[in-house]
């Protein structure tokens, strides 16, 4: 097995479009010729959609509240359901309530599901580490990363299937 030099400190720039270009190029150089940091970039680049997303989260709840006072306003002003207006305001304040809840509950799921992918990452760079270690030590430590990287990934999976429908329902 000859010893091959992974740009590992690279990939997360090279994911975010950060090195200029003959780095960029040596770093696709070297994906064309190795799985594992192809395998590792695209965990990278999942990563980072992940975040993306929780933060597009985080100003749904932000925007959605903005209306409801919106409509609360338009309805107190208006003298012909003032009255009615008062009663609205605890249901609206209630609405809004489990709306905060329902929302926060998916991105509390989504920063759940980034914590798996930054572990399964760094299985990824550990399996690195293993692969030119002693045979018998690494072996062992390539079966227990490999038992951890399955239930990661299907924890993972179960997360996504949980925010897929909870995304579904908010369109
Ligand atoms: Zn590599």
């Amino acid at each position: 097995m000859n010893t091959i030099d992974h740009p590992l400190d690279q990939l997360s720039a090279y994911v975010d479009h950060e090195l200029d270009e003959s780095e960029h190029e040596r770093v696709d150089f070297h994906l064309d010729e190795c799985e594992s940091c192809r395998a590792l970039t695209a965990e990278l680049t999942e990563m980072r959609s992940l975040i993306a997303n929780a933060y597009q989260s985080i100003e749904a709840p932000v925007r959605m509240e903005q209306h409801v006072m919106s409509i609360i306003e338009q309805r107190s002003s208006d003298p012909m359901i003032a009255s009615f207006g008062l009663t609205a305001v605890p249901i609206a304040g209630l609405l809004l309530l489990f709306l905060v809840l329902y929302l926060y509950g998916s991105v509390a799921l989504n920063f759940l599901s980034i914590t798996f992918s930054f572990i399964v990452t760094s299985a990824h760079v550990f399996s690195h580490i293993a692969s030119s270690t002693p045979v018998m030590w690494g072996a062992i430590f390539l079966i227990a990363i490999f038992v951890f990287l399955l239930s990661g990934l299907s924890l993972r999976r179960i997360l996504r299937g949980t925010m897929t429908r909870e995304g579904g329902e908010l369109i």
